[in-house]
């Protein structure tokens, strides 16, 4: 029974570059987020893809690929844009179950669509209507199989322009060609685990006992796994997002330890907002850096922190400053670096602030926290929580009015006078958008 139908645009920002101008067409074009030549692409045209250009190459190696390459300055809002237009042209045909990203969208098939004839004329269908509502340029791959994880993976198998089905009595041989990370939710460090459990290729992942994909995994997502890979339907994520976050890739001149502290300063304020935003609060918070791989050997590291349920970018940044100091800063070279909230709860199910200095105890100003602990050291000299409250909702107000980053915190900015914030970060695209 094939039930998913998954669309995914080549090329995505690079196609977008390409329909808006026309002069880009048919050429290797390279997408990045500042324009230097010691900056990396995010996105390749197909025309440069096949010059050996792709996410994560840099502008001078592209450079030296392809001499007349042309590299054009990532537009977010543009991107954004078209995804909207796209979403609906898809879902005037096929009800869109979930966007995965904004390249990546699921159709579920129902009734007569569940048959192969029937969905591979939807899909000829989703792929023709978007070339002529969104743009000639905007070429698809097209996955169908029973589930959503094995559509994706279909999408992948035939680029550009593909249209790919895989049905239940075709697994798991079908897919033996592949490598294990090909399979969405297997990145480089469940390759290592899986290595550890003697998995190695797509066959002995099939091969693997539900058990060993349990422990493999850590836990039910293991078992959940060994059900998806053998076609069973599974519903849609939670609604409730369970991390969310943000990350950037460094411009040149914030390649230093007080550049990074100072992008993740803002990335931890933007993550703040969301939260309030979508009304949830974060029960820990994960940082990361990355560095560019030199003789000293050092790729990155991150840490992480429980923060108990907060939405309060105070805390956070504080929370940030904590972690930053514990080794973080000491990394040669960052050039990426990134904020992830994690464990969100709904506001529903949120139980008041655990460090004690929640609406009923903040203007007592009785912190209940041992002393020396995180919430304790970091609730020093902050005004009561009712107050920041107020000033939160203020700040959300403003920079929903005017723009991003019309105001913020400046305060774990200390340190940071000889890195002057440079960056616009309404230029920069979001790299989570590219996942
Ligand atoms: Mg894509």
């Amino acid at each position: 029974m094939l039930r998913s139908l998954f669309v995914d645009f080549n090329s995505y920002f690079a196609s977008v570059e390409q329909q808006l101008n026309p002069a880009l067409r048919g050429r290797p074009v390279g997408v990045v987020p500042v324009m230097a030549d010691t900056s990396c692409c995010i996105a390749a045209s197909y025309e440069a893809k096949v010059l050996g250009i792709g996410t994560g190459t840099g502008v001078a190696e592209a450079k030296r690929l392809c001499p007349d390459i042309a590299i054009v300055l990532a537009d977010h809002a543009k991107y954004v844009e078209v995804h909207h237009r796209a979403v609906a042209v898809v879902d005037s045909i096929a009800p869109v179950r979930q966007v995965l990203s904004i390249d990546e969208m699921e159709c579920e098939l129902t009734g007569r669509w569940q048959h192969r004839a029937r969905a591979v004329a939807l899909a000829e269908r989703i792929k023709t209507e978007l070339l002529t509502h969104v743009g000639e340029c905007m070429r698809t791959s097209v996955g169908i199989a029973p589930n959503t994880l094995l559509a994706k993976l279909a999408s992948n198998m035939q680029k550009p322009n593909g249209l790919t089905v895989i049905e239940l009595h075709e697994l798991p041989a079908r897919l033996y060609e592949l490598p294990p990370k090909a399979i969405s939710g297997i990145g480089p460090r469940m390759v290592q685990r899986l290595a550890r459990c003697g998995i190695h290729t797509m066959a002995e992942l099939y091969a693997a006992p539900r058990e060993l994909l349990r422990t493999a995994w850590g836990g039910v997502a293991g078992a959940e796994m060994y059900d998806k890979l053998r076609g069973q339907w599974y519903g849609p994520r939670e609604k409730v997002a369970k991390s969310l976050g943000h990350s950037h890739v460094l411009p040149p001149d914030l390649r230093h330890p007080a550049g990074a502290f100072a992008v993740l300063n803002r990335l931890t304020q933007k993550a703040a907002m969301r939260l309030r935003k979508q009304n949830v609060y974060a029960t820990s918070m994960s940082v990361h850096v990355r560095c560019r791989r030199g003789r000293a050997g050092h790729t990155g590291d991150e840490r992480a922190a429980q923060v108990g349920e907060t939405q309060d970018t105070a805390f956070l940044l504080h929370t940030l400053e904590q972690l930053w100091h514990s080794g973080l800063h000491l990394l040669p070279q960052p050039v990426m670096v990134g904020v992830q909230l994690h464990g969100l709860i709904e506001a529903g199910q949120h139980t008041g602030d655990l460090f004690g200095f929640d609406e009923a105890t903040a203007d007592a100003q009785a912190v209940t926290a041992p002393a020396g602990s995180l919430s304790a050291r970091t609730a020093q000299g902050m005004a009561p929580l009712r107050d920041r409250r107020k000033l939160l909702a203020t700040i959300d107000t403003l920079n929903g009015k005017h723009g991003k980053n019309t105001v913020y915190f400046a305060s774990a900015q200390a340190g940071l006078d000889h890195a002057p914030m440079r960056i616009a970060f309404n230029r920069i695209p979001d790299l989570e958008s590219e996942r």
